[in-house]
């Protein structure tokens, strides 16, 4: 159905092109609400403009104290030049970071400061308070590699330290191990919430860290250094690139980059930001000569600020989000993956948003991979690294897909990149080859949608059937594969399987129900749609019998005696968590920066503690505020994250949602 979109597009798309623009963008140190930022949206702008498309800047106040939903505006911070220089020991004089050699020599946001010559104390992480155990950091310079906004809580607003020092990186097993990153410089930022005093810091690679660290420990007087920072925060502006295809209709399909971060940040984001640009570069082109019809649906470029920029375009346009059929969020899409290491991934909405549009996703993307024939000229596949994974949240579609919004939005990314967020992020890391696979599977994903009609609705109704059934029949098949390795269990599983069974079913069937956004009311497509969906229903009904009879026969021939399954019995926790019926009370998802900043300390403490104690409450915390819809319990709640994700942490989400109700981001009803 797409085929021959996908024939023009990929005749007209070239990675080359889009390498320049990655080269464009990379040239401006693109920090959320910055003249740099400003700068870079106003070249793309201009590049969609002379690439033939409307555009435009859209501008929203950056001043620290709005909102967009509940995402508090950034101020718009500029740095004009900053040095840290060792004054003493003498000999050993040298300049430690110079913000002219690299844009991230400084940790981001800093405030004015200096020309100051103090002394320097390491203080290890310096996140807790017992790091000061015996410290005096007072007017002093701190050496850490903790997090720099805990830092400079403790010794900055705490202990009237001066400033900070910051050596810390990444470290991912099995790609990033420790030491690769030695000589590379870590993006780092205060992300300030309002109220807290001034504060700068400067970075330094890890490797020059350590070496400051041995100066400071092996010398017999104090180490000292000159800071000098000449920046300011002021309210400003934050800018949106946006761009349009104009469609014959009010609805819309969105691609969504964000096009912000440190010079150079090539992979992030600059690479999505272009690839973003190409697609529609080339759409307008073989739309203007006519090869492609003008869609009926617009087609929305926005390269925003990360987040910040879609809360800002959205909230703004609350009017036109149910006219926005569906979108795309292009993210770190140009990896060299024999460098970066990572895999191209299709990442899914998530399932409180079941959607065809990841089918579609999928579906094209699969145009992409067909690289090299085997020998005998019999199949085709990719030579790059590739998969699908369920949603994981991170990027701007985690606002476009929250139900609250509602605009199913799958994410292209490269994940890991193991130069990810440092200085090593660099145009050479980039693929051309890469680039263009976005481009095009964007565009072609993007045009479809934009002009898909009664035909496309059938065809796209049959393919997410299709795809959702195979799906639904590998979930089962996983089960069993899991249940069989320990027979012991076998009971357990036997006693979740339908309800197992009846969200799977449940979130395939909403898939195929959901093509009928594109064609609403027509009957013979609703007709279609009902019969796959009773297809669907009735084969999980179908895999649970036959599921059972194998499940029965495993644990039979197993020898193993396994005590019936009980559903177990409602702790006191879940007694608590059913009786609290949380309501969201914002559009979008509830941004915690500037609202954490109403607990007070011991509660901010307890959201630390909580944040730590529990590695994946993250993950289940943003699901869990997708199934949040103010009907659920949030005992109900933390089982559909368990449904979703295979398991949950209820004990976190009872103490995070306490903590949002005192931040005045949910309501806690009762019943
Ligand atoms: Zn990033």
């Amino acid at each position: 159905m797409f085929k021959h979109v996908l024939d023009k597009v990929s005749k007209e798309a070239s990675g080359e092109i889009a390498l320049n623009y990655v080269a464009e963008i990379s040239r401006h140190h693109r920090i959320q609400a910055s003249p740099g930022l400003s700068d870079a949206v106003a070249w793309a702008v201009d590049a969609f403009k002379a690439n033939g498309l409307e555009a435009e800047v859209h501008s929203y106040p950056a001043d620290g104290r709005g909102y967009a939903w509940s995402s508090l505006m950034f101020k718009e911070w500029s740095c004009v030049d900053a040095e840290l220089e060792l004054v003493e020991p003498q000999e050993k004089a040298c300049f430690l970071a110079r913000w002219r050699e690299s844009k991230l020599s400084l940790i981001q946001r800093s405030h004015p400061a200096g020309p100051v010559t103090a002394e320097v104390v390491h203080v290890g992480k310096g996140e807790e308070q017992e790091d000061y155990r015996d410290l005096d950091v007072r007017g002093r310079m701190v050496l850490t590699d903790g997090d720099v906004q805990r830092v400079h809580r403790l010794a900055v607003e705490e202990r009237g330290a001066l400033g900070l020092i910051y050596y810390g990186t990444w470290v991912r097993e099995p790609d990033t191990p420790e030491g690769e990153l030695d000589d590379a410089l870590k993006y780092t930022s205060f992300w300030w919430a309002g109220g807290e005093k001034p504060g700068f810091g400067f970075v330094l690679t890890p490797r020059r860290g350590r070496w400051l660290r041995g100066l400071i420990k092996d010398s017999k007087r104090p180490v000292r250094v000159k800071a000098r920072l000449d920046s300011s925060l002021y309210e400003g502006v934050l800018d949106n690139a946006y761009a349009v295809i104009r469609g014959t209709t009010g609805e819309q399909v969105v691609v969504v980059a964000h096009i912000c971060h440190p010079q150079p940040s090539c992979n992030d984001n600059a690479s999505g930001s272009a690839a973003a640009l190409e697609a529609a570069r080339v759409l307008q082109k073989l739309i203007r000569a006519g090869e492609l019809p003008r869609p009926r649906r617009s087609i929305v470029f926005t390269l925003v600020p990360e987040m910040s920029g879609s809360y800002a375009h959205l909230a703004a346009r609350e009017s036109e989000i149910p006219g926005m059929v569906a979108a795309v969020n292009m993210d770190m899409v140009g990896e060299r993956q024999c460098v970066t290491s990572g895999s191209f991934i299709v990442e899914r909405t998530p399932e409180a948003l079941p959607s065809y549009v990841n089918s579609l996703m999928e579906c094209v993307f699969k145009e992409v991979t067909r690289d090299v024939k085997n020998l005998g000229g019999s199949s085709s596949y990719a030579l790059f690294r590739h998969t699908t994974t369920p949603f994981s949240g991170g990027s701007d579609h985690y606002v476009y897909s929250d139900p609250t919004v509602g605009v199913p939005c799958p994410m292209l990314i490269q994940w890991p990149d193991k130069f990810w967020h440092t200085s090593y992020d660099t145009l050479d890391k980039v693929d051309p080859a890469m680039l263009k696979r976005a481009a095009v599977v964007s565009a072609t994903y993007a045009y479809f949608l934009a002009s898909a009609g009664l035909a496309e609705a059938a065809w796209i109704a049959s393919e997410t059937f299709a795809r959702e059934k195979a799906r639904l029949l590998e979930r089962f098949r996983d089960y069993v594969e899991r249940a069989s390795a320990d027979p012991s269990d076998v009971p357990r599983r036997l006693g979740e399987l339908k309800d197992q069974a009846t969200y799977w079913a449940e979130v395939a069937t909403k898939a195929v129900e959901s093509v009928t956004r594109l064609a609403p009311g027509d009957v013979a497509l609703e007709e279609a749609v009902a019969g796959f969906m009773g297809d669907l229903e009735a084969e999980a009904k179908a895999q649970v019998r036959a599921v059972t009879q194998t499940l029965s026969r495993v644990l039979g021939l197993s020898g193993v005696e396994a005590k019936p399954y009980r559903r177990p019995q409602m702790r006191k926790l879940d007694r608590e968590a059913d009786a609290l019926v949380p309501v969201r009370l914002f559009r979008g998802p509830w941004s915690v920066r500037g609202w954490d900043v109403k607990l007070s300390l011991v509660e901010q403490d307890e959201l630390r503690r909580l944040n730590r104690e529990h590695p994946e409450g993250g993950s289940v915390g943003t699901l869990a505020m997708y199934w949040t819809d103010g009907v659920r319990s949030l005992y109900e709640v933390s089982e559909r994250v368990r449904l979703e994700r295979g398991s949950t942490d209820l004990e976190y989400l009872v103490g995070f949602y306490r903590l949002l109700g005192r931040m005045g981001l949910v309501g806690l009803g009762h019943r």
